[in-house]
């Protein structure tokens, strides 16, 4: 299955870190097929304007509505996902935003499920309130503020992208990944064995799977005991 994904930007050009590594390959092996689309190719205003001042005053620019609605109907999104019975199959339109819930495994192994994704990229203070008529979703990558939707957008793509069959080689790379079963990752080496004197533990040069791999739960717990807490009470 082959997922797609449009992006609704208007600094298109920042995409480009999308076409490398295994998002990169992903794309040319058909799993996934991203589009990144100029919000400005569809202002009505003879010089191309996307963005206006607010209304009731303030400092600040607001997107206007008209470009990113032509641009999310260009999408092929005819209405509010939740309106569908099976949504996977239909696009679901979310809006990268600081006050959306804030991205977790579960909401990636969620969104890993549907077919289309619509990944609309604010900017300056942000849309139209209005285009939230349109919006399945706002998501959040964090209790911060960005100067846009880019880089949200792509800490999206990327995250999906890795649940997607066939994106990573081996798929217990990702199931054993930091909070895919509720821990954190165990340790990992690669050679030398001693490194500036200090030494690889004993038990993964033994050869003992079972041993190894009781290590390893033991070390995922440890350190999730011991960083996260709150990943341990869950
Ligand atoms: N005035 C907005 C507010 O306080 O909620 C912030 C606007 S921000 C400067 C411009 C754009 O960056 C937003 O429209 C959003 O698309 C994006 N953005 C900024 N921080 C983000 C975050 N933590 N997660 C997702 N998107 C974010």
């Amino acid at each position: 299955m082959c997922m797609k994904i449009d992006i609704l930007t208007i600094f298109s050009s920042m995409f480009g870190a999308l076409t490398e590594s295994l998002i990169g390959r992903a794309s040319q092996n058909k799993i996934l097929d991203i589009k990144v689309t100029d919000v400005r190719l569809f202002s009505k205003d003879k010089h191309k304007k996307v963005d206006d001042k607010p209304f009731g005053g303030g400092v600040g620019m607001v997107l206007k509505p008209q470009p990113l609605y032509d641009a999310i109907k260009s999408t092929g999104v005819k209405k509010k996902n939740n309106l569908y019975k099976n949504p996977y199959t239909k696009p679901y339109v979310i809006y990268m935003s600081p006050q959306g819930k804030t991205l977790n495994n579960e909401i990636v192994k969620n969104l890993s499920k549907f077919k289309h994704l619509v990944l609309i990229c604010g900017h300056y203070e942000g849309i139209d309130e209005r285009i939230m008529n349109y919006v399945d979703e706002e998501i959040s990558i964090g209790d911060y503020v960005l100067t846009g939707g880019e880089i949200p957008a792509m800490v999206l793509v990327d995250s999906v992208a890795r649940m997607l069959p066939g994106v990573v080689k081996e798929e217990s790379s990702v199931t054993n990944d930091s909070f895919y079963n509720g821990l954190l990752d165990y340790p990992h080496y690669t050679r030398p064995i001693v490194f500036r004197g200090h030494k690889v533990p004993d038990v993964l040069l033994s050869g003992d799977h079972k041993k190894i791999e009781e290590w390893r739960k033991k070390e995922a717990y440890r350190r999730t005991k011991e960083r996260r807490p709150d990943l341990v009470k869950k």
